[in-house]
């Protein structure tokens, strides 16, 4: 899965969660990495 602002793959756990958040944006779901989360992008 890719960062959906920088486009950085973003790694997932064993479990298969992503090391990112979600963010939700005009009721569609992005997946962000955790540096472009941190800058509240
Ligand atoms: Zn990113």
């Amino acid at each position: 899965m890719k960062c959906s602002i920088c486009g950085k793959e973003i790694e997932t756990t064993f479990l298969g969660k992503i090391k990112g958040n979600y963010r939700k944006k005009n009721g569609k779901l992005y997946a962000v990495c955790s540096d472009c989360f941190k800058k509240g992008l």
